[in-house]
């Protein structure tokens, strides 16, 4: 498939158009970058970790039943997806709290949460992600009734199957975001599934493997997502 003009630029990822109107290439670059853009810096080897990583987990999804975009990997760092129609939502649910929630309801990092929290966010890095809920997604027409139901449904199974491939692996899935799009009438998820955008701590000692440790300022943070993809079997040759 050949690779045409570039979509769209985020954060860390490019999309490109490919000459097949179902599908494009996503370029995970090394650009990272945390507090809506306002830190930034380029880590060696992250775009290649975060684009087999997230080829590894998206196919453990579709082992389990999960749809995704991804097709297949096209070299180190780029992609073939399906080219979904995304929704401006982000999904995301919390085994143990961190992050946002410990700022917004003054709880402790580390608490286990039973049942697990769901969150939605609105996709708008202006506003800083704000919170939303099902009536905001349906008073704007963000996604309607059957999309909310499903992309609550699909983020819990992933919670199944991701919880279980860590913890075997010796780590805590502690919280994720993902991005659902449509395609050809369904839902499929999108975008990736990397230390960017989740959280997890190795089980013993709770140490920090995901990119809290860039935005915490904690160094090694390569080295950590190559530990992650490491201890998961990733083929990184
Ligand atoms: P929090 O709301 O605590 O900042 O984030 C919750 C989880 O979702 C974390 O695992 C975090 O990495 C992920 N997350 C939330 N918003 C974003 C985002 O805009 N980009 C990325 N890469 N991850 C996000």
């Amino acid at each position: 498939m050949k690779k045409k003009a570039e979509l769209y630029a985020g954060k860390a990822k490019s999309v490109y158009l490919t000459d097949d109107e179902d599908h494009l290439i996503i370029h995970f670059r090394n650009d990272t970058s945390a507090f809506d853009g306002e830190k930034v810096e380029q880590l060696e080897r992250k775009g290649m970790l975060n684009n087999k990583f997230t080829a590894f987990i998206m196919q453990q999804l579709e082992t389990a039943g999960i749809k995704t975009h991804h097709v297949k990997l096209l070299s180190d760092d780029e992609a073939l997806v399906r080219k979904l129609e995304m929704l401006p939502i982000e999904c995301v649910v919390r085994n143990i709290s961190a992050g946002s929630l410990c700022r917004r309801l003054g709880v402790t990092e580390g608490l286990d949460l039973e049942p697990p929290t769901f969150e939605f966010f609105l996709k708008n890095d202006a506003l800083h992600d704000p919170m939303i809920n099902d009536y905001h997604i349906r008073s704007f027409d963000w996604a309607t009734e059957a999309e909310i139901v499903e992309m609550k449904k699909m983020t819990f199974e992933v919670n199944t199957v991701l919880k279980k491939l860590f913890k075997d692996a010796g780590m805590l899935l502690v919280d994720y975001k993902l991005e659902f799009g449509r395609f050809q009438g369904q839902l499929l998820l999108g975008d990736e599934f990397s230390p960017d955008g989740c959280r997890l701590w190795d089980v013993d000692t709770r140490e920090k493997l995901d990119k809290d440790r860039f935005r915490q300022g904690l160094g090694g943070v390569v080295e950590a997502y190559e530990e992650v993809a490491q201890r998961l079997g990733v083929n990184l040759e």
